[in-house]
C-alpha cells in the first residue's frame, strides 16, 4: 500500500498538561517498502505507528492510504478499514488470554465474508508457516513469548493485509527469538506487503530499506541508503 503522510501533528491534552507528540510530520512510503521508524523514548513512535495503523486520529494533517483520506475517519469506520488491510503487530503481543491460539489467530477473519472452511484453513496455514500449529489449543500464558510473538504475527497476516505495521515487534524477545521474527517481517516483505517497523535495534534496521529518524516528535533525518 502506498502511504501518504502530509504536516501530522498529534496532541494529547490531558486536564492540565497538553503533550505535543508529532509536530508536522511528512514522509510518503512507496508500496511494498520496508521501513524502519527510530529515534529516543518517548519521541512519537508508537503515536505515529496507531494513526498509521488507523488505531487513532491525528490532530492535523493528512493521512492518505493508496490515495484515500482516512485521517478523519470515525472509530468505527477505522475498524471497518482496517480489516483485512491491516495487520499490526505490538511489542507486548497483545493476545487475548481467554482465548486459545487458533481462536486468537481466527478474530481478523470473523467479520470478513469468506466461507468459513477457507478461514480454518487459513488459520491452520499461518500457524504452521509460525511453527505454532502444535500450541493452537492452548492458550497464550502456555506459551513462550517467541511463540507468543509468532501466534501474534499470524493473527497480523491472516488476512493478507497490504500493510503490515510492527511496533517493536522483538522488544520481549531473546536475540535468537528476535532474530527469527526478522526474518519473517522481511519475508513477508519480500512477498509484497508494504512493512513499517518501530525498533531501537540497529541490527532489526539493516532489515529495512529505509529508516526514519523521530526526535521530539518530528523527523530528523529518513536514510534510505539501500533505496
Ligand atoms: P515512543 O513510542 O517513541 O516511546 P510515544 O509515541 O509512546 O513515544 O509517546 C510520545 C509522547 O506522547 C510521550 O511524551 C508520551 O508521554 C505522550 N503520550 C503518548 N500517548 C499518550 C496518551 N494516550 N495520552 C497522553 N500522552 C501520551
Ligand atoms: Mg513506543
Amino acid at each position: 500500500m502506498e502511504l501518504q503522510i502530509k504536516n501530522l501533528r498529534k496532541i494529547f491534552r490531558t486536564d492540565s498538561v497538553e503533550t505535543v507528540a508529532l509536530n508536522d510530520v511528512s514522509f510518503t512510503v512507496t508500496d511494498g517498502s520496508f521501513v524502519a521508524i527510530m529515534g529516543p523514548s518517548g519521541c512519537g513512535k508508537s503515536t505515529l505507528l496507531n494513526i498509521l495503523g488507523l488505531l487513532d486520529n491525528p490532530t492535523g494533517g493528512q493521512y492518505l492510504l493508496d490515495g484515500e483520506r482516512v485521517d478523519n475517519l470515525k472509530e468505527s469506520q477505522r475498524t471497518r478499514y482496517r480489516r483485512g488491510r491491516i495487520g499490526f503487530i505490538f511489542q507486548s503481543f497483545n493476545l487475548i488470554e481467554e482465548m486459545n491460539i487458533r481462536d486468537n489467530i481466527m478474530l481478523p477473519l470473523n467479520n470478513l465474508s469468506i466461507p468459513s472452511e477457507e478461514k480454518k484453513e487459513r488459520v491452520e496455514m499461518a500457524m504452521k508457516r509460525m511453527g505454532i500449529a502444535h500450541r493452537a489449543n492452548h492458550y497464550p500464558s502456555q506459551l513462550s513469548g517467541g511463540q507468543q510473538q509468532r501466534a501474534a504475527i499470524a493473527r497480523a497476516i491472516v488476512a493478507r493485509p497490504g500493510l503490515i505495521l510492527a511496533d517493536e515487534p522483538t522488544g520481549n524477545l531473546d536475540s535468537k527469538n528476535g532474530l527469527e521474527v526478522m526474518e519473517l517481517l522481511s519475508e513477508l516483505h519480500r512477498e509484497g506487503s508494504t512493512v513499517i517497523m518501530v525498533t531501537h535495534s540497529q541490527r532489526d534496521a539493516t532489515y529495512a530499506d529505509r529508516i526514519i529518524n523521530l526526535f521530539d516528535g518530528s523527523i530528523v533525518e529518513t536514510l534510505n541508503d539501500r533505496l
